[in-house]
């Protein structure tokens, strides 16, 4: 399937990348958020975070770490957003894993809104029921990973 993230780290596409190393390349969004929105991508195709082995996107997280206070001091952004969708459902529109970095200013109007209004507040049996069979699925040493 055509990847056009493939395209841009084949450098079949224009692109602006602000860095890069054998595993991990990071390059500015085509249409950011706010100027200074980066995108860590990994150098191979994976699909979404399902498909990533683990110590890939261990790390992806650490380039977004090392560059998250960098893009913050080069735009004079007040706070930042990492950001993962993994899965078309969870809004990916591009199915080559990646990491947001976005550089973010009060009143910008993007919003993660969190909690979602109007989501309920469940019984507090449901939230334990629910860690519980977390922990147990967490301790299932043939447990799914993403
Ligand atoms: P997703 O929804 O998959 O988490 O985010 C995809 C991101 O990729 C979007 O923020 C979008 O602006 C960015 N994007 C889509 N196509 C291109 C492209 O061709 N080049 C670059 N640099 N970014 C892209
Ligand atoms: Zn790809």
């Amino acid at each position: 399937m055509h990847c056009i993230f493939c395209d841009l780290i084949a450098g079949a596409a224009e692109v602006s990348v602000c860095y890069e190393d054998a595993t991990a390349i990071a390059f500015m969004d085509i249409q950011p958020v706010n100027n200074g929105h980066v995108l860590v991508a990994t150098r191979d195709h994976y699909a979404s975070l399902a498909d990533v082995p683990e110590e890939v996107a261990m790390h992806l997280f650490g380039v977004a770490l090392k560059l998250a206070p960098v893009v913050r001091k080069i735009t004079g952004a007040q706070g930042l957003n990492i950001v993962v969708n993994s899965g078309a459902a969870a809004g990916q529109d591009v199915l080559h894993y990646h990491v947001h970095v976005i550089p973010r200013y009060r009143g910008d109007g993007f919003d993660i809104q969190l909690p979602f209004p109007g989501s309920a507040v469940p019984d507090r049996t449901v939230l334990d029921a629910t860690a519980a069979r977390i922990i147990a699925a967490t301790r299932d040493p043939v447990g799914p990973r993403a």
